[in-house]
């Protein structure tokens, strides 16, 4: 059968995953297609995840943090918000980053090819484009094609008030009321976005907390300044029924302390994503998709069919793109012939709320299921100089450590740039390093960085360097 391309390395879906791999794959000397059925690059992340919520969030901490410095003394004006401007600098970021993804990709010689993608064969992929098609062969493949939100079935999708993230994104107007269906990192997120913008805002959750899979002492603090800035948390909850009026949506609800029904003029729904494993072919290839759509691999990112590789939120939890990105360099070495694995010791989270959460390695509610034994070490940040000088108090660095050992085995912040001082204890977690190690490595002063210091030194129940 005759191929429209042959390539050694075909990668489809150009999200972090795919990108990554495309990339690495060409560094490592091989002929790459990467297929995109959008004509941006970047999937999920740069487009409509990762890049323009953080855009979004960045907004509106200044919103927040300038309307809080009068207790400061120092005073401003209520904002002017110029909405098409937000969206306009949102739209900027990412065809900045998209636009040098395409760049890239042409430096390094990689055919980038607009359509989508579904396996015809084990050696080969259909690519259609606006009615044309074209075939292309593969020695090895990459699948990257990513996730998409999940919808609970039986709510008017046709109805645009009804959104999902990417709806939420696109910031068409700032809705007075609106709903959040979802109370984890995605739905929390715009929910500080929307609320910055004027939006009086409710977030239901199925479950018993916010954030859930994170430890409760986590998410309190988070917790309790939302429940200020927000009409209602409702946990434990859930809406039955949407139903669309020329009102807005009237949603109905069933569980603890929610009203029979209420009409929102948006509705955001995020309660999950699911892979897109069940909508490639993946069958013509061989390759085995479990019943929700995951493709499982092994270490080396390598599919049931072995010159076949899948990468990113395709292949499991956590989707996120710090662990799409290295698995893809995993897949594109071992195709090269490098010796690579998939092993790391923790993939860090974070929520971009406000307070920022992030977590790593061990938490408590796995150690307490499991019955891992731990120590563990605490810091508030009512102690740290720094987070006092900035107005932020409430946050709370705790290191879990092994207590035979004193091996790290998992961190928790939650605080301003709690996503950026997480790194850190993953470097110590990498590293094998133990709780003295972290008490002993000299942070400057003052910084919040040092509240993990500071956590690693109460342990030692000898901590002189207060504030
Ligand atoms: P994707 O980014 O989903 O890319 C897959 C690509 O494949 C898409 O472009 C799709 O169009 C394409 N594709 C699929 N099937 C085909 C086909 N058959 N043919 C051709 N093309 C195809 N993660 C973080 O780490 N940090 C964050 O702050 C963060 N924030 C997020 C915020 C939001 C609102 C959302 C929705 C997600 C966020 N994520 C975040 C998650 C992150 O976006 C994903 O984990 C990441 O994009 C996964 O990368 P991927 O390469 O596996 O897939």
């Amino acid at each position: 059968e005759s191929a429209d391309l042959h390539v050694d390395v075909l990668v489809m879906g150009a999200g972090p995953g795919g990108y990554t791999a495309a990339f690495r794959a060409a560094d490592l000397g091989k002929k790459v297609a990467l297929i995109e059925r959008h004509a941006s690059l970047g999937g999920v992340c740069l487009n409509v995840g990762c890049i323009p919520s953080k855009a979004l969030l960045h907004q509106a901490q200044v919103i927040h943090e300038a309307a809080e410095m009068s207790a400061h003394g120092v005073t401003f004006e209520p904002p002017t918000l110029d909405i098409d401007a937000i969206r306009g600098n949102k739209e900027n970021i990412i065809q900045r980053l998209t636009g040098g993804l395409a760049g890239l990709a042409k430096q390094r010689n990689v055919t980038v090819v607009t359509g989508y993608a579904n396996f015809a064969s084990s050696h080969s992929v259909v690519v259609e484009n606006e009615g044309s098609s074209q075939t292309i062969s593969f020695d090895n493949a990459i699948i990257a094609a990513g996730s998409q939100p999940i919808k609970i079935p039986g709510f008017p999708y046709d109805d645009d008030r009804l959104m999902d993230s990417t709806g939420a994104l696109a910031l068409a107007d700032v809705p007075e009321k609106m709903l959040v269906i979802g109370g984890g990192i995605i739905g929390l997120e715009m929910a500080t976005v929307y609320h910055a913008l004027g939006s009086k805002i409710s977030v239901i959750e199925l479950m018993d907390q916010l954030v859930a899979g994170c430890d409760k002492d986590l998410v309190k603090p988070l917790h309790k300044r939302l429940s200020k800035q927000l009409e209602n948390i409702y946990l434990k909850a859930k809406v039955t029924a949407i139903e669309s009026t020329d009102d807005g949506l009237k949603v109905s609800f069933e569980g603890e302390g929610v009203p029979d029904s209420e009409v929102y003029d948006r509705v955001l729904m995020s309660v999950g994503r699911r892979p897109n494993g069940s909508l490639i072919s993946a069958d013509k290839a061989g390759v085995n998709v479990d019943e929700r759509g995951f493709i499982s691999v092994d270490k080396q990112m390598r599919t049931n069919v072995p010159h076949i590789f899948a990468i990113g939120d395709v292949v499991g939890n956590p989707m996120l793109a710090h662990k799409a990105v290295h698995e893809a360099k995993v897949a594109a070495e071992v195709i090269a012939g490098e010796k690579a694995a998939f092993d790391p010791m923790t993939i860090p989270s974070v929520a971009y709320t406000d307070p920022e959460i992030s977590w790593m390695g061990l938490t408590e509610t796995k150690a307490k299921a499991d019955g891992i034994k731990y120590e563990k070490s605490v810091f508030p940040w009512a102690a740290s100089g720094r987070a006092l000088s900035i107005g932020r108090d409430e946050g709370m660095t705790k290191i879990l450590w092994d207590p035979e050992t004193k091996r790290i085995l998992g961190a928790g912040i939650v605080g301003t740039n709690a996503g950026e001082l997480i790194a850190e204890a993953v470097l110590a977690l990498e590293m094998g390093a133990d709780v003295d190690d972290m008490g002993l490595t000299i942070h400057p002063h003052p910084t919040l960085s040092e509240t993990l210091c500071f956590a690693a030194e109460m342990q030692a129940g000898s901590i002189t360097d207060l504030y």
